[in-house]
């Protein structure tokens, strides 16, 4: 974890957003990196319950290299990657990784707490960043960030 990216607040803000999703979304594991490949991540491992299929080693992944100062940033990133861990755990089938489903969860959150949820919460890795040419990869990755939140 970072001075930025603390335990205390990523805890106190999924404890916030967990309550508007049916049933329970456990306690996951945050975690930060040192990685330009994406902003947000969410990582798990999928499992069998009896027929049912479902997750385990839920983690939500930050990168370092991102500026998480704000916290409609912060707060719109983990709500993205949240959503993601909602479905994943109760196996809620969507027509993308972004779907139409992904999409309306993202709407209602961004309505109702003023975020900013949206599809993309990467930025982009090989051909984009050599398309950053002239700009230092941490300066262009936070332009581009400024764009999508
Ligand atoms: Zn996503």
């Amino acid at each position: 974890m970072t001075e930025v990216i603390t335990q205390e607040r990523c805890e106190e803000r999924f404890d916030l957003y967990r309550n508007d999703f049916e049933g329970n979304l456990p306690w996951p594991v945050f975690e930060t990196k040192k990685t330009f490949n994406f902003i947000g991540q969410f990582f798990y491992v999928p499992i069998k319950k009896g027929k049912k299929n479902t997750i385990k080693n839920a983690t939500i992944i930050f990168s370092e290299y991102f500026d998480f100062t704000d916290d409609r940033v912060f707060d719109s990133t983990l709500v993205h990657e949240m959503i993601h861990y909602y479905m994943k755990m109760y196996n809620i089938k969507d027509n993308d990784d972004h779907g139409d489903k992904f999409l309306s969860y993202a709407k209602y959150f961004n309505e109702k707490y003023n975020l900013n949820v949206k599809p993309l919460s990467y930025v982009g890795k090989g051909k984009d960043i050599e398309r950053a040419e002239g700009t230092s990869k941490l300066k262009w990755i936070w332009a581009l960030a400024k764009s999508i939140f």
